[in-house]
């Protein structure tokens, strides 16, 4: 009796360890506190314009995917940079919130945190300026300080919002631990092969494949060719968003359009931030590409039907496939 009561207990423990795992990603990218000026239209240069209304959101595609990851079940660990300023400490508050693990948070004494001045005129058009400041200065020596978190987790997601000297090393790294690197290549910019070769999926939107691959993407047709060619370079997957028509896949020799959820869409800010931090969990718990792509499209299209880009990241239990 005594012993059945036992075997209970210790298989009751075993499952609730079993489901207690959160898959470990490692965030490595930029935090900016994006100010928002929204007008009738936007000035042309020399020109003041009143009756603007201001607000001030936290933002930066680094912060954006930690928090989507987070929200979306797993143990993140955000490798960024702020400044000694108010931006920066309320930035890490936010993360903290969010059960973010800020230890590799770092602080640069000489510049600011990073900031977006993004000026929007009534039909939502937008023009935006970005001072990275600390953004700009995470270095290869702050990767190496967190050398044991990367050897540690499952996946490292990184964008291309700080310097790439400091990506293309911490693609090296992961490799060095057989980590798989999943590389969101915004802003737009054209990358050498052999930091393609460390990257194991590459998920660009369309303005990126272009860029990668120099075939403007309009269809399904033109984003086959542009995966295809974006994976010659060394990637064996591909993933190109294409905004409400859902996702191209390409995944070694196999190649599959995923549609998009349809909803009601209200604001795609940060739709793509979403999408690679929901793919990232989905395929750190182990998952398949596909499944991975399904429950980002999932994830994005609930974040496009909300105001906002962190605010708008969906909750693992929002989620339905
Ligand atoms: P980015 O935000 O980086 O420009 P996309 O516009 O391609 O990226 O959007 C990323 C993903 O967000 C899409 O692949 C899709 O899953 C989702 N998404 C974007 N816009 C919509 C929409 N209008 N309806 C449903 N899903 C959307």
């Amino acid at each position: 009796m005594i012993i059945a009561f036992i075997c209970i207990v210790l298989i009751f423990n075993t499952m609730e360890t079993i489901s207690i795992h959160r898959p470990k990603i490692v965030v490595i990218g930029s935090c900016n506190t994006d100010m928002v000026v929204k007008a009738n239209r936007l000035p042309v240069p020399g020109e003041t314009i009143l009756g603007g209304t201001f607000y001030m959101n936290p933002g930066g595609k680094g912060a954006n995917q930690a928090i989507a990851a987070a929200r979306l079940g797993a143990e993140v660990t955000f490798i960024s940079k702020i400044g000694y300023d108010l931006f920066g400490l309320q930035a890490l508050e936010i993360y903290r919130s969010e059960k973010i693990n800020t230890e590799y948070i770092f602080t640069d004494q000489k510049s600011p945190s990073g900031v977006a001045l993004i000026s929007v005129d009534s039909f939502g058009e937008n023009s935006i300026i970005v001072a990275p400041g600390a953004s700009r200065s995470l270095s290869i020596e702050d990767i190496n300080k967190a050398e044991e978190k990367i050897k540690e987790a499952d996946i490292i997601l990184m964008q291309l919002e700080i310097p790439i000297d400091t990506v293309e090393y911490a693609a090296t790294i992961a490799c060095k631990y057989g980590k798989k690197v999943i590389l969101n290549p915004a802003p737009a910019s054209s990358l050498s092969n052999s930091f393609l070769m460390n990257v194991h999926t590459i998920l660009p939107n369309r303005i990126e494949a272009e860029m990668l691959s120099g075939i403007k993407v309009m269809n399904i047709e033109s984003a086959h060719r542009a995966a295809q060619a974006i994976g010659e370079k060394g990637i064996e997957n591909v993933v190109i968003t294409l905004g409400k028509d859902g996702a191209y896949v390409k995944e070694k020799d196999e190649y599959t359009m995923i549609p998009a959820k349809e909803v009601e869409t209200i604001d795609t800010t940060g739709a793509g931030d979403v999408f690679c931090g929901a793919f990232s969990v989905c395929l750190s718990e182990g998952h398949s590409l596909a499944k991975s792509v399904k429950f980002a499209n999932a994830a994005a299209a609930i974040a496009v039907t909300r105001i906002g880009a962190q605010s708008a990241i969906p909750y693992k239990r929002e989620v339905v496939l």
